[in-house]
């Protein structure tokens, strides 16, 4: 083996050498075989390139210095969608073959080589597309080796036709021409098909029945959009339910079949410029909307281009531009907006099967645009935002799963469960760990049916036998439970600790750090509600080194779905019975008096009104305060909503949120609140607005984060959690922690939110297993 060729004698040897190299990444399914095998011809070198389980093999005969092209090739100008992560080579004894040949794929070895992300369809595609003379001309299923489903047709590893669902569909003649010449752009390209040979569209009506085919589908279903019908259409991932977004009736149609009230829905764009006449966009948000994975962006709106219906008191907008050939032909018989939501019933996986979406899309869609190339998992629109400058993931799903985290020396087979909400799984092989897509909250059976069957597919598809089981410390969550009926050792990983060990894990940070853990609630091992923690972690281990003074929440679990319980819990803790004769605040004027009675009974007796340190709360809090809003209709709104009311607002307004000595030695840090109450409420009583009371909080909350950081002294901070999806608190906080001399490390690949638990459930346990350099409980 020789790790660096320059160094190799080979380089200066008179007579032809033969190399054995090894190429890992993401290299299959992204044309790398091809893409070696002009290489290979042009630089008259014989041999053949394979795709296996560990990467792409190469074996290359000829005059040495062409071969040392050929690996610097390797390594510095793969293919665009290509990612290099090694390359390893040893010589090999000359053979004299003939030519240079695609082999066949090597089945033997374990399974480290990457499953390609879907990609959207490519430049080049596209122009075949709507080109007349080309023989896909308007075929809804165009690919080539540079895009096309992936992940979401894989049923087996190597990635070859037949281990994914285009197997059933035997490529006619000109399709397998193209297929075997190492010349054409679609030598190799997996899911290869045509009209004649591939998988065809439907039109179906709300019982099955067969409406049209063909482009006439494509027609018909786009008539029916533009005349107000919901159409679901089976993408790559699974269905969407899609409608006119510029028609208010439709919209507000598709929120009553589906139950959803006032969560934003996704917009699709015909393309970049119809989305940059209505929103706000950056190159930074450019390049996230034009690029491979196609994800949903969210955008500031500058004119008002949809129906209201669409995001309601939103000043953001999820935008996203056609990924599918399919999406492109709507599109284009279109030329208008179309609302873009998973295809599902509130609360459950997308569906990605068309008999069981007439099923479970009853009484939803009007009409079915679907096809038969079968999707084998979901894998739903992934979620980003720009925040400071970067790209920050909110879902991770299309487009990136299930690209690998490098995780120095992790051993194989720590399968992680993640959390509830927003879930995935995680399992680590050799170096890294595979995070699943997003599942979604495990709150139906349907979710916790695809949770199962995601912790099955990803231990199948990567050959790893799981011997140890991680999972968070809530007894009480499907996650956990699932993790303990696997009969295997379980460890349990705290709620904070995990998104702290995940944006470790992402950016490859070792100890010491600071870790600011802001999000909803998490089980803490006192048995109070976390939510608000500052967490420590060396090598020898981590502590809660501050939080934010506790609070009850009178109602528990059900005072999440209401901002005006946690407002009543934090102003009971610093006023105590007096907060009843309050009615001029918003939350307390929000309960009748006889709704008053009990919370005082309720918080009075400390019974079903947990104690929590939540920041999710506290921001929950303070919007119910500002009278923003009392009930919220889906996870997080009323923090959204006190994040919006300050977005044009630039001033370091700021309230005071004091540190307390611990009250033993060894405790953690108070980060009191009170001040800050009595601050606004002063604001709010002499008629302040919502947006420089939000304003105020924000960066009275950052300034308490730099404060924590001094006190505690480590150079690096993360900021993790899902309240650093709010990009004013993470901007303050960033900027806050610059000044103070502290480097911010926030999420950019991996979300802050529970999305990203799995990962850091998974990278603890592995560090643990690491024992005395890396971080032990
Ligand atoms: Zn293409
Ligand atoms: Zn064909």
């Amino acid at each position: 083996m020789t790790p660096a060729f320059a160094h190799s004698p080979l380089v200066t040897a008179p007579v032809k050498s033969r190399l054995h190299i090894l190429v890992g990444g993401t290299v299959q399914g992204v044309g790398f075989r091809p893409f070696v095998y002009r290489l290979a011809t042009q630089l008259d070198l014989t041999g053949w390139a394979a795709n296996s389980p560990q990467g792409v093999i190469i074996e290359a005969e000829g005059a040495p210095e062409r071969l040392a092209a050929l690996v610097e090739a390797l390594r510095k100008s793969p293919p665009a969608s290509a990612s290099v992560a090694s390359v390893e080579i040893s010589t090999v004894a000359p053979r004299g073959d003939i030519g240079f040949a695609i082999g066949r794929s090597h089945e033997a070895g374990g399974r480290t080589a990457q499953i390609t992300p879907d990609l959207a369809t490519c430049a080049d595609c596209l122009a075949e597309l709507f080109d007349p003379s080309s023989r896909r001309y308007l075929y809804p299923f165009i690919n080539c080796t540079q895009c096309g489903p992936r992940y979401s047709i894989i049923e087996d590893v190597p990635y070859d036709r037949e281990r994914t669902s285009m197997r059933r569909f035997p490529m006619c003649a000109a399709c397998q021409a193209e297929y075997e010449d190492p010349g054409n752009r679609r030598f190799h390209a997996e899911p290869n098909a045509c009209a004649q040979c591939g998988p065809r569209l439907a039109l179906w009506d709300a019982a099955g029945g067969h409406v049209a085919g063909k482009h006439d589908a494509l027609h018909a279903a786009a008539t029916a959009l533009r005349n107000g019908g919901i159409v679901a259409v089976k993408g790559i991932g699974g269905l969407h339910l899609m409608a006119d977004a510029r028609n208010e009736m439709a919209v507000r149609r598709l929120r009553t079949r589906k139950h959803r009230d006032e969560k934003p829905f996704a917009v699709m764009f015909p393309a970049l410029q119809d989305v940059k006449a209505c929103c706000q966009v950056s190159g930074d948000e450019e390049a996230l909307l034009t690029g491979p994975a196609r994800s949903i962006v969210l955008l500031r709106r500058t004119v008002a281009c949809v129906a209201p219906a669409v995001a309601p008191g939103n000043p953001l907008l999820g935008a996203l531009l056609p990924y599918a050939p399919l999406h492109h032909l709507l599109m284009h018989e279109i030329g208008a907006p179309l609302v873009a939501t998973s295809g599902n019933i509130t609360g459950e996986p997308i569906v990605i099967n068309e008999d069981e979406a007439l099923r479970r899309l009853a009484g939803i869609a009007d009409l079915f645009l679907v096809h038969d190339r079968p999707i084998v998992r979901p894998v739903e629109d992934s979620v980003m935002r720009v925040i400071c400058g970067r790209a920050l993931m909110l879902r991770r799903a299309r487009g990136f799963a299930p690209a690998p985290i490098a995780l120095e020396h992790a051993s194989s087979g720590i399968l992680a469960f993640g959390g509830h909400l927003k879930s995935t799984v995680a399992l680590t092989h050799a170096g890294g760990a595979v995070l699943s897509q997003h599942i979604g909250d495990l709150e139906t059976i349907a979710a916790r049916a695809t949770h199962t069957r995601t912790v099955d597919d990803i231990s199948r598809l990567y050959k790893v036998r799981p011997r140890l089981a991680v999972c968070d410390l809530h007894p009480d969550y499907a996650s956990s439970r699932a993790a303990q009926a696997l009969g295997l050792p379980v460890l349990s990983v705290q709620h904070h600790l995990a998104h702290v060990a995940a944006c470790m894990a992402e950016h490859d940070i070792r100890p010491p750090v600071l870790g600011v853990a802001w999000d909803g609630a998490g089980y803490g091992p006192d048995g109070t509600v976390w939510g608000g923690e500052f967490l420590l972690v060396t090598e020898a281990g981590w502590r809660r080194v501050a939080h934010l003074r506790q609070f009850r929440l009178p109602g528990g679990e059900s005072g999440a779905r209401e901002p005006r319980r946690a407002a009543l819990g934090l102003l009971y803790e610093a006023f105590g019975d007096s907060t009843f004769d309050m009615t001029h605040l918003p939350p307390v004027a929000a309960f009748s008096s006889t709704e008053r009675t009990v919370l005082r009974a309720i918080l009075a007796r400390g019974v079903n009104a947990p104690l929590t340190s939540s920041m999710g709360r506290l921001f929950d809090a303070f919007a119910a305060l500002c009278g923003l809003r009392q009930c919220a209709s889906y996870e997080g709104q009323a923090a959204s909503e006190l994040e919006w009311a300050a977005a044009d607002l630039a001033s370091d307004r700021c309230y005071e949120f004091a540190l307390r000595d611990p009250p033993q030695k060894d405790g953690a840090i108070i980060v009191d609140w009170q001040p800050a109450l009595k601050m606004a409420l002063a604001d709010l009583r002499a008629g302040a607005l919502p947006g420089p009371v939000s304003e105020a909080v924000h960066n009275g909350l950052a300034s308490a984060i730099a404060a924590v950081a001094a006190r505690i002294g480590t150079p690096r901070v993360l900021l993790t959690g899902g309240c650093f999806q709010n990009a004013r608190l993470t901007e303050a906080a960033v900027r806050a922690l610059r000044c103070a001399g502290h480097e911010p490390v926030w999420h950019q690949r991996v979300p802050p939110n529970d999305g990203g638990i799995a990962l850091g459930q998974a990278a603890w346990a592995a560090w643990r297993e690491q024992g005395g350099q890396r971080p032990c409980v």
